[in-house]
């Protein structure tokens, strides 16, 4: 393996050479650990030591230069979940000199990306935490195209789904463990370390209790690309979407549903009811897939032509990201877990322009549940607790918030397998299914934003000593006369100068005259913006100073 990094692509005296008089160099965008993305010029690794190092000479770069705060606590986070202690970045310094007496350096000439994966078991941490953030990384970097070497670093062996992170690029992902096979010291010729939040809509729960992030930065347009991408990949292509219009019955696409099933744990017991029920409700074929049984590429394969997805809650509902737009993700919930306090699945449905619609289950019903208190805790046993605190857990009937990751009556609750009441699930269903939108074919109409408002003008009079008009006029925001907007208002915000205070106003047309609590003799500061179709929001113009 050492042959395929080392030889031909570079002149192996030409990397020492530069090595030894450049150093290291190293640029980063990110004002703190959790934000950054370093790119580096000959950061080298030390199988021995198992730590990164900056090698120091008279023309080494580092920038940021944050002297020991780049301890405090790390340089950066190499997963995408942000500032977890176990997934900190940083390096040894050395200088150059200390290259005489190391043993000789492995050039790798290929660029680089270094990261973490943050839980290479589960399917829902393969595509959130690492296959998104890597992509979207990739796109960041020109030089990170298809013929980029990925470096994971937490350690973890290849793990159920390494298939999947070789779609991101035509070479083999390294592990750590396979790094010393390259000699003790490895020079990355150049290298990306860390990973882009960018696309991360999911907090686990290690802070506060687990929920959709603060501020998400994804649509479901970067999403979308994003499965076509490894659909391309797995060579799998979407059906043609089923055509209303098609006289013939055999044109028109067959509809059906698919349920995702798990086999081992948290289990639909009546699963075969469940499907019946649901094929005579829709009159459509059901197919059951699960990952114990099929390649995941197969499942992508039935999925992306579903009208509807059906699972009990759990990390393969991750896969919903295939599905075709207007579809259906129906999640089940166990007894005592409140579907809202565990949304990952719904967050991302529910992303703007995802366009899949979202339905949660629960099981409401005691006498349906199955539990499992005297499995091993990590399977949501209880055995092992107090007496009083087993029986806390078992007539509680709601799961309390809580924190990542050990809860046991969280274990113990969402461990637990469902016979689905079947009338209490097809009224959820049909209540669910009335307030499905319509899918619309046009779709940058609902994406594009006004701009400013233009030559916004104000102009004044008073009448009496007590009353006084304000005029406001504006043009037209430059894009609207290329599109078809549904429906164009316009937001006035007048504020008294000084006061903390503004009146609203929204208006269709493009001028107003205000006379309602206008003083004669005063300042308003008055602001204009546009807005499409209720909620795409323009920027306001720049303030208007007017007297009365
Ligand atoms: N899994 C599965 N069938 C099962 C149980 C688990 O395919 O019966 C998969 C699951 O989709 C996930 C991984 O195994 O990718 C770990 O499952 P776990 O229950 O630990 O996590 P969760 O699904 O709750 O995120």
């Amino acid at each position: 393996q050492s042959q395929e990094l080392s030889q031909a692509r570079i002149d192996y005296h030409v990397a020492l050479e530069s090595l030894q008089q450049h150093g290291t160099q190293m640029v980063c965008t990110g004002k703190m650990h959790t934000d950054r993305i370093c790119r580096f010029d000959y950061l080298c690794y030390c199988s021995d030591a198992e730590e990164f190092v900056f090698f120091h000479s008279n023309l080494s770069v580092m920038l940021p230069n944050l002297g020991s705060r780049r301890f405090q606590p790390a340089l950066l986070d190499l997963s995408s979940v942000e500032d977890h202690n176990t997934q900190y970045f940083n390096f040894l310094e050395l200088p150059v000199a200390a290259l005489k007496f190391m043993p000789k350096p492995v050039f790798v000439p290929d660029v680089t990306l270094i990261l973490n994966r943050f839980n290479p078991d589960n399917l829902m941490h393969v595509f959130h935490d690492d296959l998104l953030p890597a992509y979207y990384t990739m796109k960041q970097y020109t030089d990170l195209d298809d013929e980029a070497r990925l470096v994971f670093m937490e350690g973890w062996s290849e793990g159920p789904h390494f298939d999947l992170y070789r779609l991101l690029s035509s070479k083999q992902p390294l592990l750590k463990e396979q790094l010393k096979n390259f000699g003790k010291l490895m020079c990355f010729t150049k290298s990306y370390v860390g990973l882009s939040k960018m696309t991360t809509w999911y907090q686990y729960g290690f802070v506060q209790p687990q929920g959709p992030k603060a501020n998400i930065l994804v649509s479901g347009n970067e999403i979308r690309q994003f499965a076509q991408a490894l659909m391309d990949k797995m060579n799998i292509s979407r059906p043609e979407e089923p055509d209303a219009s098609a006289e013939d019955d055999k044109e028109k696409r067959e509809e059906y549903i698919v349920v995702f099933s798990r086999s081992t744990t948290r289990l639909i017991l009546n699963e075969a009811e469940l499907i019946m029920a649901l094929a005579q409700e829709f009159q459509m074929r059901v197919v059951t897939v699960s990952l114990e049984d099929q390649s995941f590429s197969s499942i992508v394969q039935v999925l992306c032509g579903a009208f509807m997805l059906v699972s009990m809650h759990g990390a393969q509902l991750i896969s919903s990201l295939f599905l075709p737009r207007g579809s259906v993700v129906v999640e089940l919930f166990p007894f005592a877990v409140n579907p809202e306090q565990y949304t990952p699945y719904k967050t991302l449905a529910s992303l703007p322009g995802m366009d899949l619609h979202y339905i949660p289950w629960r099981n409401n019903i005691e006498e349906n549940t199955v539990t499992h208190p005297d499995r091993p805790w990590e399977q949501g046993g209880i055995s092992h607790l107090e007496k009083a605190e087993q029986e806390r857990i078992l007539t509680s009937k709601d799961v309390p918030r809580h924190l990542c990751c050990r809860n046991p009556e969280w274990l113990f609750r969402i461990y637990q397998d469902t016979l689905v009441d079947i009338p209490s699930f097809l009224d959820t269903l049909n209540e669910g299914m009335k307030a499905k939108p319509i899918l619309k074919k046009s779709k940058t109409a609902t994406l594009v934003h006004p701009g400013r408002v233009r030559e916004p003008q104000c102009q004044t009079s008073v009448q009496t000593s007590n009353e006084a008009k304000l005029s406001v006029s504006w043009q037209i925001p430059w894009n609207l006369k290329f599109l078809k907007v549904r429906e164009v208002k316009y937001e006035v915000w007048i504020q008294e100068q000084g006061e903390n205070t503004y009146m609203p106003y929204i208006l269709p047309q493009q001028n107003y005259t205000f006379s309602e609590n206008i003083k004669p003799f005063t300042t308003y500061l008055v602001w204009v913006r546009c807005i499409f179709n209720k909620n795409l929001l323009g920027p306001f113009a720049d303030v208007l100073m007017c007297r009365t």
